[in-house]
């Protein structure tokens, strides 16, 4: 049980979010869903196990081994670095758990996570090696130093291979706008050559005016379409610490991206047309998959509801206008605290919202990708379960990484 369990832990490293291969095909809230659930129970695991070796007191052997061929070695090296894997373990589980409440900011509460597990990876490695007896064999021995090799890797990789290439893939913003209440637009471009190639509905981590090497980068959608090759923008809410000094921010200063990232894509998916739901500032992928629709002619319908508290946090109206204008797109606002003169819809996007747009149409043909805060995507989602859509036909991402 603790081998499993810690070849595991040693798995973790892959599921931080950070590895495209894994977060661009099963999208990143699944990722770090599973990343997750799979440290509480493989925590669970490894917490039982000492007791279970040792349930008899130490030094008598366990019911279920009474020969002795799986007893541990109990000199200092093993047990010692057990202990410390144990402990680093446990800590590590309980601060993500309790992220929220750590008042040094997401930024040291990365940095204490990545050092606990390397710690784990490390200690617990030698415990393995040291303190049973199954590792002992060759193949083990291997397989435990290959686990620690990937581990480390991809420390390295997150924190010193990828900010070198970002300090040869250098970016600068190049402009940056207040466009509705509390929320900005931020366009950076590459200062050689074309911006990163994505897909619309994808996201990068962005660091502007910092090194590389800092943990100061933020997740953000890419609003543009990737057809505009030359640049990248990003609307973005100001919710805390980095978003609510974007306005202090000068134009020329250095940007780095590191991405594409996440699954929220509609290339390759069919569907007879496009239902997009945005609430708030999760309109920003919506409206790079709506730019790459209209600039790349797609004749399927499309159809947009978009939902914010009051009018003046509704972006880019206009250009929502023009392009309902040019394509087939019907768009559909929604406010919660609408103004006296207010001629869209009211409330949230809710069943009836989602029942009177599919009065005509069967939603259970069409794509449906939704973002937005956590309430509206699981509401959407329900309605759209119950109507028979099927789940591979909808697309969702949350703005809450953790
Ligand atoms: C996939 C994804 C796409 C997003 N796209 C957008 C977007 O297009 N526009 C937008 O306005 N917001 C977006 N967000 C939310 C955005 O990342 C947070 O609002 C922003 O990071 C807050 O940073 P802060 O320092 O201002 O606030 P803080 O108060 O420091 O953080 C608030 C919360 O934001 C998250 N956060 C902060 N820093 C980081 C970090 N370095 N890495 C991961 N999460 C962090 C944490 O959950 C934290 O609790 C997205 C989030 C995700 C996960």
């Amino acid at each position: 049980m603790a081998l499993c369990a810690f070849a595991g832990v040693m798995m973790e490293f892959l599921l931080s979010g950070r590895f495209r291969f894994i977060s661009s095909h099963i999208g990143i809230d699944a990722t770090m869903r599973v990343h997750q659930l799979m440290a509480r129970m493989l925590t669970l695991a490894l917490i039982l196990h000492p007791f279970l070796y040792t349930g008899g007191g130490i030094n008598s052997p366990m019911v279920w081994d009474v020969t002795r061929q799986a007893s541990l070695n109990f000199g200092l090296a093993g047990v010692l670095t057990g202990l410390v894997a144990w402990i680093a373990l446990i800590v590590l589980v309980l601060m993500g758990m309790f992220r929220e409440k750590h008042s040094g900011g997401y930024e040291a509460w990365r940095a204490s996570h990545g050092f606990a597990a390397l710690i784990v990876a490390v200690f617990g490695t030698v415990h393995v090696l040291r303190a049973g007896r199954y590792s002992e064999a060759p193949l083990l021995t291997w397989f435990w130093i290959a686990m620690l090799v990937i581990a480390i890797t991809t420390l390295v990789w997150v924190y010193v291979l990828k900010p070198l290439w970002q300090i040869g893939h250098p970016y600068t913003v190049r402009s940056l706008r207040r466009i509705a209440d509390r929320t900005w637009e931020v366009v950076i471009a590459p200062d050689r050559g074309e911006a990163i190639q994505f897909e619309a509905g994808q996201f990068v981590w962005l660091n502007i005016g910092n090194s590389p090497f800092s943990l100061f980068e933020n997740p953000f959608s890419i609003a543009s379409a990737p057809s505009q090759r030359g640049e990248l923008a990003f609307v973005i809410k100001e919710v805390g610490d980095f978003t609510r000094s974007l306005g202090g921010i000068a134009t020329g200063t250095r940007a780095y991206v590191d991405g594409p990232h996440g699954n929220m894509t509609i290339a390759g998916r069919g569907g007879a047309g496009i239902a997009l739901y945005a609430g708030g500032v999760g309109i920003a992928p919506i409206l790079s998959i709506l730019r790459e629709l209209r600039e790349s002619g797609d004749p399927r319908p499309v159809m947009l509801l978009y939902g914010n508290r009051a009018a003046d946090q509704i972006v880019y109206r206009e250009e929502l206008q023009e392009a309902a204008r040019r394509m087939d797109l019907q768009v559909e606002h929604f406010l919660m605290e609408p103004p006296a003169d207010w001629r869209g819809r009211t409330g949230v996007i809710d069943e009836a919202a989602l029942a009177e747009a599919f009065r005509n149409r069967d939603a259970a043909d069409w794509l449906h990708v939704i973002c937005g805060p956590l309430p509206l995507i699981e509401r959407i989602e329900k309605a759209l379960l119950s109507d028979g859509v099927p789940s591979s036909r909808i697309l969702s991402e949350r703005f809450y990484y953790d």
